[in-house]
């Protein structure tokens, strides 16, 4: 039997396949970290389809991770202002089941809310909706995912009438053209981002445009960079519309054949002549123009985008007008071409599945559809109009729900709302208030666990069985290697037993993960994510595959690697729906009192609020310190030098960093990292400036963008 278990890289939505070993093995030097501390020997797995063996910084540290700063045992107190006390899981699930009953009785089932985690595994976030959303009947779960690509979720439903990139990793090697908008893969998806610029490197006649205010490792790989002005992507995307149109360089019958909405979209375009868009997106004409050319001239476009994009109070608008370029060239269903959307979090597709926000059931349905719901009551066994029609709390609207006493519960698990949250003295002063705070997390402490009044311990990476999903659709066993540390359980097993101790005991025993599993396939039968072919045991004995995934398929691997390739969609009438925007720009557009726009973002070692990462010794060295980007002549005019330390304020908050000062950021604009919380750093959280204006269809904040003013220190 081999020494390597094979498992998945738990930090971005590249989804690299990992072989990891023990440390200690026969005839080796026992593999230790930098303080002399054994740990599991990680690799790339070679034989993994999305990564072949390649994995960041990120994924070869992750194993350093693993024992430090865990949460060993269930905590509970009764006020913020007390210790913890160590509490048996008896006596914690004892409390928690009576105070949810409680809450029940007196508020109803909609003051019961769960924020959960693209770090789930996919058994967790179906157990999380079975209980919320179809025992309690409430649809109040939602996943931090709202705040990483529920816009992308919106903006392909609206299109193609389903959720699913139709995009694989192969295509980055089979594309004329790479359109990468609001997205710096070189740091945040890096193995995405390697494949391409190999293959980019090696065929000179491939293009690659990277559109971002700043000039970021990805945007230096590129042949073209638009450093747009931040909320003018609409215009940028609508001004390449009007000059494909112009030069005749539009696909009629693919237009004529398979989508619907044309006229409406082609009106919208005709406003965006060059010069307008040129002057709002703070760009030349020239350079536009041959954004333009390097579409036309490209029989395969592929077009990546993440946090860009997504995080804006315009996200639905915006990858719908990334995806009405595709839908008008005829650039989708065919190899090295499509709108593809980079997940940021390992399992954020996973959720998806499940059904893991606030408006969807698992298998890719609509808490508003009453059929949908019929469908779910019936396999769960429950009584026709159990689970509520109303879309529930997403995840902002959880923390206004506090502001104003309409949340009795909030149950939150794997994420670090007091850090990743927008306008963060609001969110803590919210936090503050809340009744009765469940936090369910693998690590202690973190900035959210301030505000619990019960802390349970996670089983994390490793621990526990299950699977997840990543960017490009494939699905991999995320095998157990090493038990729990002391009383630590998965999270799906924490969710069964207070389903069971509600009543629900049938529902919810299980053997193990596997039999989860098999239960939720079997609510995919039939839908456009379908995955009833697909089982722990197979996934174990045949590696990694990708969904749509049918029981018994016949279907090559080859041959599902692909949405839409008959070019039918998931519309009543099976065609692509053209969206006609009009650019709205930014919630919060600088002035003169607050004249700069702050950006944020992320780094290349980095993962969300370092929760894990923090504690690893090489990435802390490689980020020692947050920094805020300026522009020379933006830092001349205001007298500041590199490292003066600058104050930031918004209309909300202020947080203080050193200066960096660098022509990578368009003068206007200041980028600040958004990994630092306040247990890192003092006064450096760059959510402490942000806003929770959110897009009106995705309801996903407008974290990337809002107004400051400077002042040197
Ligand atoms: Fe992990 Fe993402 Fe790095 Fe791959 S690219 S090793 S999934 S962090």
């Amino acid at each position: 039997m081999s020494e390597f278990t094979k498992t998945l890289c738990p930090y971005c939505g590249v989804g690299c396949g990992l072989e990891v070993s023990p440390p200690a093995q026969p005839g080796k030097a026992t593999n230790r970290d930098s303080q002399g501390t054994p740990i599991w020997r990680v690799r790339g797995d070679k034989a993994h389809p999305s990564s072949q063996g390649m994995v960041c910084v990120k994924g070869a540290t992750i194993a350093e991770s693993l024992d430090k700063n865990r949460l060993h045992y269930p905590m509970v107190r009764d006020s913020l202002e007390q210790e913890f006390r160590r509490v048996s899981w008896d006596e914690a699930f004892d409390i928690i089941t009576k105070r949810i009953q409680t809450v029940r009785y007196t508020q109803g089932s909609e003051a019961i809310c769960m924020y959960g985690s693209g770090q789930f595994q996919t058994e967790d976030y179906y157990i999380a909706q079975k209980l919320m959303k179809g025992c309690l009947g409430s649809n109040n779960f939602d996943a931090n995912s709202r705040l990483c690509m529920s816009s992308a979720v919106s903006g392909y439903i609206q299109s193609f009438g389903a959720d699913g990139p139709p995009c694989c990793y192969d295509d980055l090697e089979l594309t004329d053209c790479a359109f990468l908008i609001g997205t710096n893969a070189a740091e945040c998806h890096p193995i995405v981002f390697n494949r391409l610029a190999k293959y980019h490197k090696k065929n000179r006649k491939v293009k690659m445009i990277v559109v971002d205010p700043r000039r970021t490792p990805t945007a230096e790989a590129a042949d073209l960079h638009l450093a747009i002005r931040p909320g003018t992507d609409i215009d940028l995307l609508n001004g390449i519309a009007y000059l494909l149109m112009r030069g005749n360089a539009i696909d009629v019958g693919f237009i004529d054949d398979c989508t619907s909405n044309f006229p409406a979209y082609a009106e919208v375009i005709r406003h965006y002549a060059p010069d307008i868009v040129a002057d709002r997106c703070g760009i030349s004409v020239a350079d536009l123009e041959t954004a333009a050319r390097y579409w036309s001239q490209s029989e395969r476009v592929l077009s990546l985008w993440s946090m860009g994009v997504n995080q804006s109070s315009e996200g639905t608008a915006k990858v719908r007008t990334i995806i009405n370029l595709h839908l008008m060239t005829g650039q989708i269903g065919k190899p090295g071409a499509g709108p593809f959307s980079l997940t940021g979090q390992p399992n954020a597709m996973g959720g998806r599945e499940a059904g893991g926000l606030a408006h969807l059931l698992p298998g890719y349905r609509l808490v508003k559809n009453p059929q949908h719901r019929a469908e779910v009551e019936d396999f769960w066994g429950l009584k026709r109009g159990q689970i509520s029609p109303n879309p529930g709390l997403t995840a902002w609207d959880m923390i206004t729900g506090l502001e104003d006493g309409s949340v009795g519960l909030l149950w939150i698990a794997a994420t670090n709302p007091a850090v990743s949250m927008p306008d963060l003295e609001r969110t803590k002063k919210a936090l503050l208030r809340s009744p009765f705070t469940i936090y369910q997390d693998a690590y202690y402490p973190t900035e959210t666990a301030a505000y619990a009044h019960v802390l349970l311990p996670a089983a994390q990476w490793g621990e526990k069985t299950g699977v997840m999903t990543n960017s490009e659709r494939t699905v991999t066993l995320c095998q157990a290697f090493r038990q729990p540390p002391r009383e630590a359980k998965a999270d799906w097993e924490i969710f069964a037993e207070i389903g069971r101790r509600l009543g629900f005991i049938k529902e919810f025993s299980y053997a193990n993960s596997a039999e989860v599993y098999a239960e939720f396939v079997r609510l995919t039968r039939d839908r456009p994510c379908e995955m009833t072919g697909i089982s722990h045991e197979g996934l174990r004995e045949f590696g990694p595959t990708q969904w749509p995934h049918p029981e018994a398929a016949e279907t090559p691997r080859h041959e599902r690697k692909r949405l839409y390739t008959n070019l039918r969609f998931h519309t009543p009438d099976g065609r692509a729906r053209f969206g006609a925007y009009h650019s709205r720009g930014l919630a919060e557009p600088p002035d003169p009192n607050y004249p700069f726009v702050l950006t944020t973002g992320r780094l290349y070692g980095h993962w969300h609020t370092q929760t894990r990462t923090g504690r690893i010794g090489k990435i802390r060295q490689m980020h020692p310190d947050p920094f805020i980007e300026i522009h020379p002549r933006d830092a001349a005019k205001l007298g500041i030098t590199d490292n003066q330390l600058l104050e930031v304020r918004s209309r909300r908050g202020k947080a203080k960093f050193p200066a960096k000062v660098t022509k990578a950021i368009a003068p206007g604009t200041v980028f600040v990292p958004m990994h630092w919380g306040a247990l890192w750093a003092n006064e450096a959280e760059a959510n402490a400036l942000t806003h929770p204006e959110s897009c009106p269809d995705s309801l996903q904040p407008e974290l990337k963008a809002c107004a400051v003013q400077l002042v040197p220190m």
